[in-house]
């Protein structure tokens, strides 16, 4: 599964050097990205019947339904991943996976809660979606969309890797429906995507470009990550400026954080390092601050945290919009998180045990979290803040509270630190808290929440 024979010589090397000084702002090992709540370490297997109870109870008239699938592939194990990835699966065993896949969309299928119900979006993770073959593409979505039909579905989001995508790949997602195309492109430099274990090349990324303009996709994002491993001012100032000639609808952009789980952590702790051999956080910081800046100079408006878009108009992101404002998602495949009525789940982490529960005729449901409606009230609160507004009259209007009521300390302490405005229309984050929003967002969570690590 992992690639450590794939890394670089002289990585270790690289590590054991002090890149930058202890000034209390360096990026240490852990989780920084808020991507869901309550954090997930409070997750168990023992809420599992929570989750059947959902989908043994009638459909909801009123929630929005978006469909996940997970494709744990890729060619290569990135340095700074996280995720729970597969280099070494032949084509039967990708096949076997697929079958395992559209079982749990069966299964769900067939549940009152679900059945008949059409998706609003549709998203394809990994991993790495772009990994598979046309004809495997083909024959997954055709299987779905007869589970799950797809008339009514708005957005159907596929995320690449630049080095697994041919012209014909590409008009064949075109063809099933893909309207927006994300490409992992991270960095145009081909040293920096080396050095970070990446697969592609920037060759690669400029041809995906090419094809995906050529092919009239309704929507391309390209992904960038700030403070790669020996990114340096100069690269990061041509990263941005090649992300702006190559024109894209959408760029989001993350800082670099090194989770436990990664390559760099564990040669971390061989080395006896405690700062990641990446930038500081201030500096990550200044850098997406620079390229908001540059790309707003070129047209485009920040959109979330982490996003610019060419047409605010015109250019959305229902799934995470959706997901934002409490919709249900029907998520398969290996470790995926979904979300039914209120109840958090995800799926076993390991290709083995999903697998083993898929063909026992079980859903491959690891743990799960009955949410409180104080803690859905949270969940959105801190989700919506992402985007950099929200309207307290949301909250009043759809769980009875007021968010200026219930947080008005520490609300007031952002106002006074300058990161938010707040007047009783609506709640604003400045540019310098949109730059650190992930680690504000703490100060809202329940108490037994604050100190939890998002794995
Ligand atoms: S392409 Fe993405 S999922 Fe695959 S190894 Fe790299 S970071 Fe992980």
């Amino acid at each position: 599964m992992s690639s450590s024979s794939n890394e670089p010589t002289g990585l270790i090397e690289k590590l054991k050097v002090p890149l930058n000084t202890s000034t209390g702002d360096d990026t240490e090992a852990g989780n920084y990205f808020v991507a869901n709540y309550p954090p997930f370490s409070f997750w168990s297997p023992d809420n599992k019947d929570a989750v059947h109870d959902v989908l043994n109870s009638p459909r909801p008239d009123d929630t929005n339904l978006g469909v996940y699938f997970h494709i744990p592939f890729c060619r290569k194990r990135c340095h700074f991943c996280y995720f729970r990835v597969y280099t070494d699966k032949n084509a039967n065993e990708i096949n076997a996976y697929l079958d395992a896949g559209i079982k749990e969309f069966e299964r769900y299928s067939r549940t009152s809660y679900l059945a008949g119900r059409k998706p609003q979006f549709v998203y394809f993770g990994g991993g790495t979606p772009s990994y598979l073959s046309v004809n495997q593409l083909k024959d997954l979505t055709d299987r779905m969309k007869d589970l799950f039909p797809w008339d009514e579905t708005e957005e159907v989001a596929f995320e690449c890797e630049p080095g697994t995508l041919t012209e014909k790949k590409l008009e064949a997602l075109r063809e099933i429906g893909v309207t927006r195309l994300s490409l992992g492109i991270e960095n145009f430099d081909d040293h920096i995507l080396e050095v970070n274990g990446r697969a592609h090349r920037s060759k690669e990324a400029f041809r995906a470009l090419g094809f995906a303009k050529s092919l009239g996709f309704d929507q391309v994002n390209i992904d960038l990550i700030a403070g790669m491993m020996d990114e340096t001012p100069e690269n990061w100032q041509k990263c941005v400026e090649t992300a702006i000639e190559q024109d894209p609808d959408c760029v989001t952009i993350y800082q670099m954080e090194i989770p436990y789980n990664t390559t760099i952590y564990k040669e971390m702790q061989e080395s006896g390092r405690v700062t990641a051999p990446v930038a500081d956080w201030p500096t990550k910081r200044a850098w997406v601050d620079w390229a908001f800046d540059q790309f707003e100079n070129n047209g485009y408006t920040v959109s979330s945290a982490y996003t610019v878009v060419k047409n605010p108009e015109q250019t959305k992101f229902v799934y995470r919009d959706s997901l934002w404002e409490g919709a249900d998602l029907l998520s398969a495949g290996v470790a995926s998180f979904g979300h039914f009525g209120g109840v958090h789940y995800q799926n076993q982490a390991d290709v083995g045990p999903y697998m083993t529960a898929v063909d026992s005729g079980d859903l491959p449901i690891f743990r799960a979290y009955p949410t409180s409606h104080d803690e859905r009230f949270i969940r959105e609160f801190v989700l919506q803040l992402k985007l950099g507004h929200t309207r307290p009259g949301y909250f009043i209007e759809k769980y009875g509270e007021d968010p200026l009521k219930r947080f008005p300390a520490e609300l007031q302490k952002l106002v006074d630190d300058g990161y938010f405005s707040v007047s009783p229309e609506e709640i604003t984050v400045s540019r310098d808290g949109m730059l650190q929003i992930d680690r504000l967002l703490h100060g809202f969570f329940l108490d037994e929440h604050r100190d939890a690590r998002y794995t």
